[in-house]
Formats: C-alpha cells, sequence, structure tokens
C-alpha cells in the first residue's frame, strides 16, 4: 500500500489531482458545520447579487440564495450520487462479468447478448428513458446513471475473466475440491479487483458529468434542493445577464472532473505491476552499459571470452548485483556447462553477453566479452543486432513461449533467416526443411507448416534449436533447454546438441541445474552462486572431486539411480538475495565447513591448472567421502 502510494505520488499530475480532490471531499464533508446561509432560503430583494459582496461570498442566484452555500450543498450532493453510481455499477457490473466469464458457454452467450442489448441504445437515450419510466428525481438518476454504466463494467471485466478462468491455479483449485462461489471469491476476484478499480476510476468523473447532465434536464435532482446539475440548469436563463451563476457551478464541475480524471490515469499507471520496477519507460534495445573501471583487455584464450562481467538491476533506489564478476570463455567445438540454483545469475550472465537483458532496470556495469577480439559489451547496437542469431544464438527454456503462437514454424524459420540475409521463398522453404531434418523431425518436408501447438514439447524444442541453427552461428547458449521436457525427450535433444558441436564446430554454453545433464554434454563446467563462480573445472574433474563445499552439496542432492536408498541431502538455507550480499562467501550462511575468516573480505577464485575454486576451505577428499 505505501509501495503504491509513493508509486502513485511521483507522478506529479496524479498528485496534484488527488490533492484537489481531497480539499473538495474535505469540503462536502464539513459543509454541515460550516456556518453558511441556508441554501434554500429565497430572499428576492437580493437576487443575482454579485460575487464578492457583503454577506455573499459568491453572490446570490435568480431568488436571491446564496451561491456558496449552494455550491457546497450541491457538491456534496454531486459526489455522493457520482461515486454511488459508480460503485453500483462496478457492483453489478462486475459481477455480471465474472458469472458470465467464468461459467462461459451458454450462460456466457445469454449474459453478453443482453448486454450487448443495453450498449446498442444511445448512452443518453438510455439514461432519459430509464429516468422517464421511473419519474424525476435524484435517486432515480442515481439508477438510470448506474444502469447505463453497468454494461461498460460488465464487458470489461468478463474479458479479464475469461482469461484468468482458464490459468492453471483456477484448475488447481478446482482439483482440489473447491466449489464455484470460492473459487470465483478466492481465486477470480482478487486478480480481477485491479481492473475493476482502474475501471471506476477512469469512469467517476464521467458519472458525475451525466448525472449533473440528468440534474441540468431537471430530471433529477427536484427544487429548491441544489446539485450542480440542476444549479446550471437554473442559472441558464440568466447566463448572458449575470454569467456567475453559471460560472461558479460550472468550475466546480471542471475542477472536480478534472482532478478524478488526472488521479485516476495515476491509479491506473501505479497498479500496473509491470511499471513497478521498470518504472514507465519503454525497454531499450540493448542493455545499458555504464562501466566504471577500465575495459580488460583479451587475452585470447578462446572463442567467447567473458570477463569480470557485473551486471546489475537497479530498481528504484534498491541494487541487485544479479552478476557479480564472471570470467568464462568457450572454445571452438567445446561445450562448457554452467550450473547453479535458480536464480543464481545464469541466465542475466547469458543475456548480457548480447545485451539482451532488459533495460531498464538491467545495467552493464563493468567487464567485457570479447568474440573473436570485439568487445560486445558496449557494442553499438546495429553491431549487436547484426550479431545476434548470426555468430551468437540462443535457446531458451520454453519453446512455446518463444515461438509466435499464430505462425507457421516454417514461416518462423524463414523469417530467423531473412532476419540476416535475404532468401527467396523457395529456397527459404528448402532451408526450413532442411534445418528441420538436422534436428532429427521426422517428415520435415509435412512438420514445416505446424502451427507450434500441434507440436509435442519437445518437437517445439528441436524446432527452437533449428531456429538457433539458422545462421549458422558460432556459438549457441542454451539456456535450460531441457527443463520443461522428460528425460527420453531431453536425452534425444542433448544428442542432437552434441552431433550439431561435433559435426558443425559449434560452441555451446550449456545452462542448467541438472548434473546429469552436465556430465551427459560438458567439457568443461563453471558453478555459479550468487552472481559469481565458485568452482570451474573439467567435468570429469568436477564430478570426480568436488573441491567448493557448495558443489559437494549440489552434488549430493542428485539421486543415483541404482546407488540404493540413500538420504539425499537437501542444502538448508535460500541463496542470499543480491541485493543484500553478504560480506565474504554468500555461501558461508548455509556451509557445514564456515570458518570465521569465510565471512570477512572477498574471497578470490584461486586457479591451478584448469582448475578454480572461491573457498578458503575447499573440500580435499574424493566425492564418496563428501557426502
Ligand atoms: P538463474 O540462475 O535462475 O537463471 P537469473 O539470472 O534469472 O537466475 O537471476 C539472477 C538474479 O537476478 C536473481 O536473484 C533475480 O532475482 C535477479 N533479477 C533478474 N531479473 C531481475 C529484474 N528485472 N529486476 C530485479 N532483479 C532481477
Ligand atoms: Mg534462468
Amino acid at each position: 500500500m505505501i509501495a503504491f502510494l509513493s508509486l502513485l505520488a511521483r507522478n506529479r499530475l496524479a498528485l496534484a489531482g488527488g490533492i484537489v480532490l481531497s480539499a473538495v471531499v474535505l469540503l462536502a464533508l464539513v459543509t454541515p458545520l460550516l456556518p453558511l446561509a441556508d441554501p434554500d432560503v429565497t430572499n428576492t430583494s437580493n437576487r443575482f447579487v454579485p460575487p464578492f459582496s457583503e454577506g455573499a461570498l459568491l453572490g446570490t442566484d435568480h431568488l436571491g440564495r446564496d451561491l456558496l452555500s449552494r455550491l457546497l450543498w450541491g457538491t456534496r450532493l454531486s459526489l455522493a450520487v457520482g461515486f454511488a453510481a459508480a460503485i453500483v455499477a462496478a457492483t453489478i457490473g462486475a459481477a455480471i462479468g465474472i458469472i458470465a466469464g467464468y461459467y462461459g458457454g451458454r450462460t456466457d452467450n445469454v449474459i453478453m447478448r443482453g448486454v450487448d442489448m443495453l450498449m446498442a441504445f444511445p448512452y443518453i437515450l438510455l439514461a432519459l428513458a430509464i429516468v422517464a419510466a421511473l419519474g424525476p428525481g435524484l435517486f432515480n438518476a442515481l439508477i438510470a446513471v448506474a444502469a447505463v454504466n453497468v454494461p461498460f463494467f460488465a464487458r470489461n471485466i468478463r474479458g479479464i475473466t475469461v482469461g484468468i478462468a482458464h490459468k492453471e491455479f483456477v484448475d488447481a483449485a478446482r482439483l482440489a475440491g473447491l466449489s464455484n462461489t470460492r473459487i470465483i471469491l478466492s481465486e477470480i476476484l482478487p486478480n480481477v479487483i485491479p481492473v475493476i478499480v482502474i475501471a471506476m476510476s477512469t469512469t467517476i468523473g464521467w458519472m458525475i458529468l451525466e448525472t449533473a447532465g440528468l440534474s441540468f434536464l431537471g430530471l433529477g435532482s427536484q427544487p429548491p434542493q441544489a446539485d450542480l446539475g440542476s444549479m446550471l440548469g437554473e442559472a441558464r436563463s440568466a447566463l448572458i445577464t449575470n454569467p456567475h451563476t453559471s460560472v461558479v457551478p460550472g468550475i466546480m464541475i471542471l475542477v472536480i472532473v478534472m482532478s478524478i480524471n488526472l488521479l485516476g490515469d495515476g491509479v491506473r499507471d501505479a497498479l500496473d505491476p509491470r511499471l513497478k520496477s521498470g518504472a514507465l519507460s519503454r525497454p531499450m534495445a540493448a542493455t545499458q552499459v555504464k562501466r566504471a573501471g577500465p575495459v580488460p583487455a583479451p587475452t585470447g584464450k578462446g572463442l567467447l571470452e567473458v570477463q569480470a562481467l557485473e551486471t546489475q538491476f537497479h530498481v528504484k533506489d534498491r541494487i541487485y548485483r544479479a552478476v557479480g564478476g564472471v570470467d568464462l570463455h568457450v572454445e571452438k567445438g567445446e561445450c562448457l556447462g554452467i550450473i547453479g540454483e535458480s536464480g543464481s545469475g545464469k541466465s542475466v550472465t547469458a543475456l548480457s553477453i548480447m545485451g539482451l537483458v532488459s533495460s531498464p532496470p538491467g545495467v552493464i556495469t563493468g567487464g567485457a566479452a570479447h568474440y573473436d577480439g570485439e568487445d560486445l559489451i558496449g557494442a553499438p547496437y546495429r553491431r549487436l543486432r547484426d550479431m545476434r542469431g548470426r555468430n551468437v544464438s540462443y535457446i531458451f527454456q520454453d519453446p512455446l513461449a518463444t515461438l509466435h503462437p499464430l505462425y507457421r514454424v516454417g514461416d518462423q524459420l524463414i523469417e530467423a533467416i531473412r532476419a540476416h540475409r535475404p532468401i527467396g521463398k523457395e529456397a527459404g522453404r528448402a532451408k526450413a526443411v532442411e534445418l528441420l531434418d538436422a534436428v532429427r523431425i521426422p517428415n520435415a518436408a509435412k512438420r514445416i507448416t505446424d502451427y507450434p501447438h500441434e507440436m509435442s514439447g519437445g518437437m517445439r524444442q528441436r524446432v527452437g534449436i533449428a531456429m538457433a541453427l539458422a545462421n549458422d552461428p558460432d556459438i549457441i547458449i542454451a539456456d535450460e533447454p531441457t527443463t520443461a521436457l522428460d528425460v527420453t525427450v531431453q536425452a534425444q535433444v542433448l544428442t542432437i546438441l552434441d552431433d550439431l558441436r561435433r559435426s558443425r564446430g559449434l560452441a555451446i554454453i550449456f545452462i542448467t541445474h541438472d548434473f546429469g545433464v552436465v556430465a551427459q554434454l560438458c567439457d568443461r563446467v563453471a558453478v555459479m552462486y550468487a552472481g559469481r563462480i565458485v568452482e570451474e573445472g573439467r567435468t570429469t574433474d568436477i564430478l570426480d572431486t568436488p573441491r567448493h563445499p557448495y558443489t559437494a552439496r549440489l552434488m549430493a542432492c542428485v539421486p543415483e539411480l541404482g546407488g540404493g536408498k540413500r538420504r539425499l541431502e537437501a542444502i538448508a538455507g535460500l541463496p542470499p538475495v543480491v541485493d543484500r550480499l553478504p560480506q565474504g562467501c554468500a555461501f558461508a550462511d548455509r556451509c557445514l565447513k564456515v570458518q570465521d575468516d569465510c565471512r570477512q573480505g572477498d574471497i578470490p577464485l584461486v586457479r591451478s591448472g584448469a582448475r578454480a575454486v572461491r573457498c578458503l576451505y575447499p573440500e580435499e577428499k574424493a566425492r564418496e567421502a563428501a557426502e
């Protein structure tokens, strides 16, 4: 709530709207306590007294009634009716929308066609018809205004509900045996309330205007009772001779509606969760680079050499150090594994290389990534765009999310090729078939006309790989590409990657949290924890003799087939939050062998030969002993 208010207050216009509206509401609330003249007492000898006169600050109207008093009482009434109409319309409309959206099918059809019929009438005509049927009066005007706004809420909320009603968490609630009412109240409603609030905040102003309109026509508040609309209506005949009688209520209506609209826009922006971390700006084309220190010179190691890479997320005044100085390199034809718990910074490391971390909030604050002698960090966007997919390409975890649902997979493959070189229709088709063949999709010529939803998860991931291969890259960065697949399909996908690496000399950076996959595919492996590499070495060495306690514990978590039943050693505790990294070793709090000096100063990554470990007291013995 505090966060919401502070976000709202950052929007100057919304803040101004909020302050003005609060002042008006406050005035309306205290009106009965103020020493005002009776708003309804006429005094015809005192007609049309101009503003700022003795005893009548805003003057009097055609019956000699005090305008200030009528204005405040009228504002009170107009606000009350406007808010009441908004709440009634929102409640009824949302209920209708939720029921139609949740139950769907015939219920939805019947309800929504009814709503459509209401919407087919011109708005104000419908309101007039309702008042005509019910008879004039403020309460009936309220009913009319609420009624004509119900369809707006019903349509809006139904759309949102349909989207939510098919989400997995609703299915889960159903499987848990919750009744429909419970599901609507506990699963659906909390998700649509922000939308209701937004719709309300942007329509209250409109409803106050409509109520004023009905009163202006004499169908709302009845004399002598004042509301802003009826004050305007009565002043109409004196518009030219005594304009102050119209100007006073007119300005009040303007002030109220403006402030509500400004505040409403602010509320809408502040409630949108997407705007919370990324501020209001559009993401930049490439990650922002603000390197403080010197740029490391390339040492010529490997095809891609990442040095001292630091990537942070700057969210308001917090700094999340997602990647805190990572060194990596990968040779042609080599597979480097990056392993670590979720949240350890693997993806951010990989995305930083090609400037794909979204900015804001992402900022690369240090280091270099030399590809063939060229520093990719800070390379101009045009250069990066040219190299993305052509020199370095990515495979992501969820192929359903990366493939466009509305295009055939063949067309998507051709599009990936076209991004880098022009290719004719026939040649494109042939190339797409060839790519699908390369990732062993059976019957590729027929499969290229499939949509992503017509394929199984394993098939889709193969298409993902084919797409990454489309422009014959030198390096493929695979970010947990098999996590969503079952083990047989995973084995097939890994075999495909391994073959491609051997036949095409691809360098692969393979991100995973699974030691089994590392053992199967990777030549070398780097273990990441809290944004830094804690151990690195040849896969066989690390699997035989893990030296960092974290690696050892991570491996002890892997069940072994045929290893008999044993207790799986889960690692107690959670990784540190990266905006409050502890002094010294980030793993200290979860380490069984922690000593006092582990918590002091920076622990360096000590290299000896191909091995490197960031630990003051590394494991000495073989893995069996560590268990
Ligand atoms: P993983 O190793 O699971 O791939 P990531 O690289 O995705 O982990 O994330 C590393 C850290 O960066 C996490 O602690 C995460 O909370 C943080 N992070 C990622 N994206 C953002 C963001 N947009 N804003 C703030 N923190 C983020
Ligand atoms: Mg990840």
